[in-house]
């Protein structure tokens, strides 16, 4: 499998630090144990490069990644781990791009439902609690006697920091 060109150059620019990286597969560690499921080395690996970039990843690019490490790793193994990880609810898929992210937050319920913010420019994804936008949506939805069963709302544009840059010659 080779590394696909036009996704690979951007995350490295987006690492997170190493110690927000332990914090993040603490935290899910954390939860995995509060819901009494098991967070194996594998889903924890997989789970630490999703969570090593503030954008998000493909499965084929944290196959990659686990392979340039020494773990070479059937595909169907990452999407279990995936799957798992989307379950226990520490990451997120971001339907747009077909690729998965940390999730940010650590007590959605409270709060809410988030939104998904996802920045054009730099691949960054972040989230925002906006329990207000799923009532609404449901709301018109109902109003046409449509059963709505949104489970996430994304929306792309421009980060704060990508914002106070000078734009790119033909960037949209
Ligand atoms: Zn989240
Ligand atoms: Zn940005």
């Amino acid at each position: 499998m080779n590394r696909s060109s036009n996704k690979a150059s951007a995350p490295s620019r987006q690492q997170v630090s190493a110690s927000r990286l332990n914090e993040a597969v603490e935290r899910a560690r954390t939860i995995f144990a509060e819901r009494s499921l098991r967070f194996t080395e594998l889903r924890e690996q997989v789970f630490a490069e999703i969570a090593a970039t503030n954008g998000s990843i493909g499965a084929y690019d944290i196959l990659d990644r686990l392979s340039d490490k020494g773990t070479r790793l059937a595909p169907i193994s990452v999407y279990r781990s995936i799957d798992a990880l989307l379950d226990a609810g520490v990451i997120h898929r971001l339907e747009s791009k077909n690729a998965y992210f940390a999730c940010r937050r650590h007590e959605h319920d409270k709060h809410g439902r988030p939104i998904f913010l996802s920045c054009e420019r730099c691949g960054s994804v972040t989230e925002a609690e906006a329990q207000g936008v799923f009532d609404l949506i449901n709301e018109v939805a109902r109003g046409q006697s449509f059963d709505p069963k949104v489970k996430f709302v994304e929306v792309s544009g421009m980060c704060a920091r990508c914002a106070v840059k000078p734009p790119r010659s033909g960037g949209k």
